[in-house]
């Protein structure tokens, strides 16, 4: 059997406006077909449409900051949203006033949304639980931006252990065993012999992991929440050239990027959040590869397969 789904989706890679190429900040992450939004530049439902995402499968969005290229796009999706009928339950983890600004949208438009919505406020200090399923969890922790803003560390649990049938052949076993034996105990059978996990069991895959780090000056503080990440994706607004006004904007460059995912033993960096001034992102690419080989580029509808 395969594995299960582990999906990133580009919707926008631009930072601060869109251009003709490039919408403004957001992905949407496939995790076992859990849909997470992450980040809800504007336009952002018209990508969702233009890559064929499922949109209403989207349960839960995470909004890193309240710059505008970050979330303007929250207003029209949740209202196409409403307008298709939704009714699940939609949660929105997100600096608190958020919720004021859609709020006051829907008072002045007089819009009861035909679905509830959590609001789940992030705190950016520290190291917080967001969500958690039988799969997943996702977590935040603090970014150093002009105004509050988070990072996401989205993590499959531990797979079970998988049974080597085989070895498990001789033994008498029930179905209950066989379910505490997937989860790593030791059973007595029904023959009263103990049967150690590590003899009828085998490791399974290493679980998978995500981190999301947009916007942020060059922060080493965030290493310790991204360590071993499968996927790392960094903003890198500016090439060194403009390492100076990265600094004065709370932005990174391409070169401090690489250097996040080198020393955090990340296993591959995906750039984006370019700055408006760079036509040429081959220019990326080369000032990160010298420092951590294994870089990409984010570009809008490019699909991340972990
Ligand atoms: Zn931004």
């Amino acid at each position: 059997m395969g594995r299960q789904t582990f999906e990133l989706l580009v919707l926008g890679c631009a930072s601060a406006s869109p251009t003709s190429e490039r919408y403004t900040s957001s992905q949407l992450l496939n995790i076992c077909e859990r849909y997470f939004l992450i980040d809800c530049g504007e336009g952002a439902q018209i990508q969702l449409r233009r890559y064929k995402a499922r949109f209403q499968s989207i349960d839960n969005i995470f909004i890193s900051h309240l710059h505008g290229d970050h979330f303007f796009g929250l207003p029209g999706l949740l209202s196409s949203m409403h307008l298709l009928g939704r009714q699940p339950g939609l949660t929105i983890h997100c600096p608190a006033p958020l919720k004021d600004i859609m709020d006051v949208m829907n008072k002045v438009s007089e819009t009861r949304l035909s679905f509830p919505v959590t609001w789940n406020f992030t705190d950016n200090t520290g190291f917080n639980k967001l969500f958690e399923d039988d799969k997943v969890e996702v977590w935040s922790f603090p970014l150093s931006h002009r105004i509050a803003c988070t990072g996401f560390l989205f993590r499959e649990k531990p797979l079970q252990r998988k049974i080597n049938k085989e070895a498990l052949k001789r033994y008498r076993i029930s179905f209950a065993d066989i379910h505490l034996l997937k989860n790593g105990h030791d059973v007595t059978n029904e023959d009263g012999i103990l049967i150690r996990n590590k003899e009828v069991t085998i490791d399974p895959a290493p679980s998978r992991s995500f981190a999301y780090c947009s916007d942020t000056i060059y922060n080493r503080n965030i290493l310790e929440y991204i360590r071993g990440v499968d996927l790392l994706y960094h903003e890198t607004t500016f090439l060194q050239d403009q390492a100076q006004r990265a600094a004065a904007t709370f932005h990174t460059t391409a070169a401090q990027a690489a250097e996040l995912a080198r020393d955090a033993g990340a296993k591959q960096l995906l750039m984006g959040h370019y700055s408006a001034r760079y036509t040429r992102l081959q220019d990326f690419l080369d000032e990160a590869t010298p420092v951590f080989e294994n870089c990409l580029l984010a570009t809008d509808g490019k699909k991340i397969t972990i």
